[in-house]
């Protein structure tokens, strides 16, 4: 594999996030001087002399002067590892998987740590399919012993901690109610009971917040959010010591089959040149309308860690730098069908799941969520998660105030 540094541009200088999301992992291509790495839309590549040992089982090898030896796209391809050695660098990571999905990386993770009779910790908030992997597939049909924790509760992860816990799993920023968790407390915690922390960095992107800084074993991320956002492609990515990863590689990649396509690597590679600028308006633009919702008479409650109001607030400041990223979620003070209601009448936001993305997308959750039952009292209602866009802030209010006066009338 190539090392994971930006070699052409080291000028004894540490390079800032704004240079690091431009530069790394591109490079002047080879074969045309283009200044931009080409797609590689091949599934396979040429062997060396002897292809008789090689290993198929582990993504490529070493040629003889050290440079990446391709094989099989599968395996590993080219546009893949120019984006793990961005996201690498952007996340103070020594090492990155990038796999098809954000749940790719999250099952591989699992799938590739766990074993029959390990036990897992995980937060009582987290993106759906992780409640039902851990909670249902990997616990019926795996036996591996699973524990769902309150993870802005210290004492409750502490208590819930066994001999044989091998991971603990906490998403901060948590989807859907937008919880805080102590990361560095966590991780304390995590590792004096033998564990290791992943962490799901979705919500805050690393732009504002570093796991893998405050002591966590694995930083996740769904590209298909932020770090893409755009709202055109699908990927995820693990990122953390290199020999942790290469299980995952060798498993969930070559083995599992987890692969990103070169297009879609591609086009996260392009969308997270400007992950910096998009966040930083993300950021401002949640904070100005979670404050606006909060003044509302009509709005029943508000959540969102850049709000002192937020139960997590002051980890949240000691976490995150410099903003809170760009998903709340929100309920009115109205029933069912009002809510539906107030999303069918917006015009500027639209009505549909994933975050992210450049424009404000919205999504109702009913009473009916299963999991109703993990979340404080007053997401019982029924609650909206709001994914803020880059749109101007004085749209989005205007379109949310016309929006509740139809509504109510
Ligand atoms: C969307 C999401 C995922 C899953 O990512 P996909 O790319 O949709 O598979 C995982 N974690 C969080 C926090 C998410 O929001």
């Amino acid at each position: 594999m190539g090392d994971i540094a930006m070699s052409k541009r080291k000028f004894g200088r540490e390079l800032g996030f704004h240079t690091r999301a431009v530069h790394t992992g591109n490079d002047i291509d080879k074969e045309t001087g283009a200044i931009r790495r080409p797609i590689t839309m091949a599934n396979s590549y040429a062997l060396p002399y002897d292809p008789s040992d090689l290993n198929w089982s582990s993504a490529g090898g070493d040629d003889d002067s050290g440079a990446a030896q391709n094989l099989y796209t599968r395996n590993g391809g080219s546009n893949q590892q120019y984006l793990q050695e961005k996201l690498a660098s952007l996340s103070n990571g020594e090492d990155c998987v990038v796999l098809g999905s954000g749940v790719a990386a999250l099952s591989g993770l699992f799938f590739s740590l766990l074993q029959s009779g390990d036990h897992v910790v995980f937060s009582s908030v987290t993106y759906i399919a992780v409640y039902r992997l851990l909670n249902d597939l990997f616990k019926n049909k795996f036996k591996i012993e699973t524990t769902i924790v309150d993870t802005s509760d210290l004492d409750a992860v502490r208590k819930a901690m066994r001999p044989n816990t091998r991971l603990v799993h906490i998403e901060t920023p948590g989807n859907p109610t937008i919880s805080i968790a102590d990361i560095k407390a966590i991780a304390e915690i995590t590792h004096s009971g033998g564990a290791l922390l992943s962490v799901d960095n979705t919500f805050a992107s690393p732009y504002n917040q570093r796991p893998l800084d405050l002591g966590a074993d694995f930083s996740v991320e769904s590209l298909t959010k932020y770090i893409n956002g755009h709202g055109d492609s699908m990927g995820g990515a693990i990122i953390g010591k290199r020999e942790l990863l290469d299980p995952i590689r060798s498993q969930a990649q070559v083995n599992l089959g987890g692969v990103i396509s070169p297009f879609n690597a591609w086009l996260i590679m392009r969308g997270a040149v400007t992950l910096p600028l998009r966040m930083r308006q993300h950021n401002e633009n949640a904070q100005r309308i979670a404050g606006y919702l909060e003044s509302l008479p009509s709005v029943r409650f508000v959540s969102y860690p850049g709000l002192k109001s937020h139960k997590g607030h002051s980890i949240a400041v000691s976490q995150m730098s410099p903003g809170f990223g760009g998903v709340l979620s929100f309920g009115l003070k109205a029933d069912h069908d009002t809510h539906n209601r107030f999303v069918s009448e917006l015009k500027v936001i639209t009505s549909a799941v994933s975050l992210g993305h450049d424009e404000s997308l919205i999504v109702f959750l009913g009473e009916k969520d299963e999991r109703q039952y993990l979340y404080p009292e007053e997401f019982h209602g029924g609650f909206f998660r709001f994914s803020v866009g880059l749109e101007d802030g004085e749209d989005l209010i205007a379109d949310i105030e016309q929006a509740l006066k139809k509504t109510a009338s």
